[in-house]
């Protein structure tokens, strides 16, 4: 039996209604996947659940979908953010993918003394995290938000949410499992600067963590902390 496409449609989702695609899934679906009218896909907002519905009309660029009933209504989803000093772009296409697949509700790049990037096409890191999203079957697509100097975002935080802050060849608390709403931080390659490890110091909603004894690339502390985070297990 051929896989059932599951896509993000950007549309009120109920029942009967026929909605328009994008140009991209008519291409995706109809030229890649070789779908036709007729033919059943799943579709999801991040507002109103999972429905199936089945192709409705297809050509070259166009594509509709009527739907048909719902699957899976919409329900909270996990509440943790990633916080991380920009990557060079294949780094940050990968840290953005994954930290969807581990549930991350939100994606905020950092621009920090010892990075070396500055921007992100954001519309293409919303792309990756939308395409992860559908392929991992989450009920929505994270917040990708623009790049920011670490000083603003501390300025900035919401007090009553814990910041994790990984910092490597410290004597900080080895991370542990905590299933409520936090944030991860990771530093750029080049590690914090000690301007930065001091500023990090004097917020009382950063809590140091360690990630053991060796030093990790910033994209695997990335994604050893989000999953160290939620190892207790999550929603
Ligand atoms: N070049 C730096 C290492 C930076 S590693 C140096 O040699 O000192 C990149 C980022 O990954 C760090 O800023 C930190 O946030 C995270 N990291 C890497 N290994 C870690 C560990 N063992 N524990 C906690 N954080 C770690």
């Amino acid at each position: 039996m051929p896989t059932i496409p599951r896509l993000f449609v950007d549309r009120p989702l109920q029942s009967g209604a026929d909605i328009a695609g994008s140009a991209g899934q008519a291409h995706y679906l109809g030229s890649v996947m070789r779908r036709a009218v007729g033919d059943e896909v799943c579709v999801f907002n991040g507002r109103d659940g999972e429905w199936r519905a089945h192709i409705s009309a297809l050509r070259r660029d166009r594509i509709a979908f009527r739907l048909e009933a719902q699957l899976r209504p919409q329900a909270p989803e996990d509440d943790l953010w990633l916080v991380f000093a920009l990557l060079k772009r294949d780094t940050t296409d990968l840290v953005v993918e994954k930290a969807t697949e581990l549930g991350a509700s939100l994606i905020q790049p950092v621009i920090t003394d010892r990075t070396n990037a500055a921007r992100v096409n954001e519309a293409r890191l919303l792309a990756i995290a939308t395409e992860a999203a559908e392929q991992c079957e989450r009920l929505t697509i994270p917040e990708v938000r623009s790049p920011r100097p670490l000083p603003d975002m501390l300025a900035t935080w919401p007090a009553n949410r814990p910041l994790f802050a990984a910092i490597e060849r410290s004597d900080a608390a080895p991370i542990k499992p905590f299933s409520g709403p936090c944030a991860l931080l990771v530093g750029p390659e080049g590690g914090f600067s000690p301007a930065e490890l001091d500023a990090l110091q004097r917020y009382q909603f950063v809590a140091p963590v360690t990630l053991g004894p060796r030093v990790l690339r910033a994209e695997t502390a990335c994604l050893a902390g989000l999953t160290l985070l939620r190892s207790g297990g999550c929603r």
